[in-house]
C-alpha cells in the first residue's frame, strides 16, 4: 500500500470506529433487517467510489446506515430459511484475526501453523467419520467446490484406469443441487438414483442406478450419498450405498455439507453407519458447526489421489513442491486460499468438542420438539418426520401466494425469516434449526400466525 494509504488507515478514529462497529455487531442481537430495491439503494448510498475517496468514516457511515440494513442477518435465532448460520462469538471474532494476519493458506512453506491448525480439525472429523489414519484434506470455500474437488479427484483416479470414458455420477433424486452443477462443469452425466418414501436413499435404488448407467453405455466412477438432504435433513443409506461403491469399484462421496455436523450427537451417530467407508467426505463449518462463512471441510480417505488430480505446477510454484510438505491447495479446486479453517479451529480448541455435541443435540431436540405441536394442530400437517433439525410442514388449503404474503409479513414485522419451499409441486415451508438462540416460544408464535 502507498504512505498515503498507510497514513489514512492509520487513523485512529477510523480503526476505532470499525473495532467498535464490529464488537457491538458481534455483542448486539442482530436486527433481521431485509433487502432494499437497486433504486433505493442508489438513492441511499449513491455514488460511493470516488477519485478521491469518502474517507473512512463517512464509508463506514454509509455501510452502517444504509448498506448493512439491506442485508438479512443469517445469524438472527428467527432466521429459519435455506441453511442459516450461526457462529460462535469466537469463532466470528477470530475470523478477524485470520483477516488481519495475512497467512498464505495454500502451502506449508508460507502457512505451517496454520494449516496444522486446520489439520487438526480436519483429523478430528475424519476421526469422528470413522475414517483411518492417513486421510485428510483441507478447507475450501464451500460444498458445492468441496462436491467438484472431491469429485474431480474420484475421476482422475478412474481415468488412470480405464482412459476417456462416458462419464457419469450416481446420485440421490433428493441430493443437493451442487452435485448437478458440479457434473455440469466436468461435462458427466448424472444419474439419478430415486430415494424412497423417507427421503432415504437405499442400496437397492443406488445399485439399480448403477446397472441402468451402464446400460446406457455410461461409465460410473462416482456415487454421492447425502448425510443430511438441505430440504428435510435426512440421511441416505451410508453403508447400503457404501457395499454398491465396493462392489463395483466406484469412489464413494458422502456429502455432508450440512448435516454430516450431526455426526458429533451421541444419539445420533447410528444414523451415518457407513460413513466411516467413504472415499471422501465434506461438511460446512457455515452450516451446522457454528463458524461463520465461509468454509467447507473436505476430507479424503487417501489424500494422494487428491495430490495427483489438483496440483498445480508452474515455474514460480515448483519451490512449494517439496516431497513431505503438506500443501493444502494441492488438494482441492484452489490456488490462493484463506486459512478458513481456522475460526473453526480457534473457537473448538476454546470451548472443546462437549459443547459442540451438545448444541447440535439442543437443535434436533427443538426440532422434535417442534415438529410435535405441528403434529397437534389441525391446520398444520407435518410433511415428514424429521431426522436432523430440518422440519418440513404444509398449512392445509394454501397456495404459494398465500405463503409469500405470509413470510413476507414476518419479515416486514421483522420477527422472522420463513420462506416458502416445495416438495413434490406442493409449496410448503421449512424450520432449518441450527441456531442454538433460537427459542421454542416465538416457533409457536410463528405457528400461530398461520392460523
Ligand atoms: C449447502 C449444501 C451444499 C452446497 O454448499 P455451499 O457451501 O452452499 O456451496 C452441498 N450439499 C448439501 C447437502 C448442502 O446442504
Amino acid at each position: 500500500m502507498t504512505d498515503a494509504m498507510h497514513q489514512s488507515g492509520l487513523s485512529p478514529r477510523v480503526r476505532n470506529a470499525i473495532f467498535h462497529y464490529a464488537s457491538d455487531r458481534i455483542d448486539v442481537d442482530p436486527p433481521l433487517d431485509g433487502p432494499r430495491s437497486l433504486e433505493e439503494l442508489n438513492e441511499l448510498a449513491g455514488q460511493t467510489i470516488t477519485e478521491q475517496g469518502l474517507g473512512g468514516e463517512a464509508a463506514l457511515k454509509i455501510f452502517a446506515d444504509v448498506l448493512a440494513p439491506a442485508t438479512i442477518s443469517t445469524d438472527h435465532p428467527n432466521y429459519l430459511s435455506f441453511i442459516p448460520t450461526a457462529p460462535t462469538e469466537l469463532s466470528t471474532m477470530f475470523d478477524l484475526v485470520v483477516s488481519a494476519s495475512s497467512i498464505y493458506g495454500g502451502s506449508w512453506k508460507e502457512g505451517a501453523g496454520a494449516v496444522f491448525a486446520e489439520n487438526q480439525v480436519l483429523s478430528f472429523l475424519a476421526a469422528e467419520c470413522g475414517l483411518p489414519e492417513g486421510s485428510g484434506g483441507l478447507f475450501v470455500q464451500g460444498g458445492t467446490l468441496g462436491n467438484l474437488s472431491a469429485l474431480v479427484t474420484a475421476r482422475e483416479k478412474a481415468k488412470t484406469k480405464l482412459g476417456k470414458q462416458h462419464w457419469a455420477i450416481v446420485c440421490s433424486s433428493e441430493a443437493h443441487s451442487s452435485v448437478k452443477a458440479v457434473a455440469k462443469v466436468m461435462d458427466c452425466e448424472v444419474v439419478i438414483a430415486q430415494a424412497g418414501e423417507s427421503g432415504s436413499l437405499g442400496k437397492t435404488a443406488a445399485l439399480q442406478a448403477v446397472i441402468e448407467a451402464k446400460a446406457q453405455g455410461l461409465t460410473p466412477f462416482a456415487i454421492v450419498g447425502t448425510a443430511g438432504t438441505t430440504n428435510f435433513g435426512i440421511v441416505d443409506d451410508l453403508a447400503g450405498i457404501s457395499e454398491v461403491a465396493k462392489e463395483y469399484d466406484l469412489w464413494f462421496h458422502v456429502d455432508g455439507a450440512y448435516g454430516l455436523a450431526g455426526i458429533l450427537a451421541p444419539e445420533l451417530k447410528h444414523l451415518y453407519k457407513g460413513v466411516e467407508h467413504a472415499d471422501s467426505f465434506i461438511v460446512d463449518p457455515h452450516k451446522w458447526l457454528f463458524a461463520p462463512f465461509d468454509a467447507c471441510a473436505l476430507v479424503y480417505r487417501e489424500p494422494e489421489y487428491a495430490r495427483l488430480a489438483h496440483t498445480q505446477h508452474g515455474e514460480y510454484l515448483e519451490v512449494l513442491n517439496h516431497a513431505g510438505e503438506f500443501n493444502p491447495s494441492d488438494y482441492g479446486f484452489n490456488l490462493t486460499r484463506r486459512v478458513r479453517g481456522l475460526p473453526l479451529w480457534f473457537s473448538m480448541a476454546s470451548h472443546g468438542v462437549e459443547l459442540y455435541r451438545q448444541a447440535i443435540s439442543a437443535n434436533v431436540d427443538l426440532a422434535h420438539k417442534i415438529a410435535k405441536e405441528i403434529s397437534s394442530r389441525g391446520y398444520l400437517k407435518l410433511v415428514r418426520d424429521p431426522q436432523l433439525s430440518v422440519v418440513v410442514f404444509e398449512r392445509n388449503g394454501w397456495d404459494l401466494a398465500q405463503y409469500e404474503v405470509w413470510s413476507e409479513k414476518l419479515l416486514s414485522d421483522q420477527f422472522a425469516f420463513v420462506v416458502p419451499s416445495s416438495h413434490l409441486g406442493k409449496p410448503n415451508t421449512r424450520f432449518a434449526i441450527v441456531n442454538p438462540l433460537t427459542k421454542y416460544e416465538d416457533l409457536v408464535k410463528i405457528l400461530d400466525s398461520m392460523e
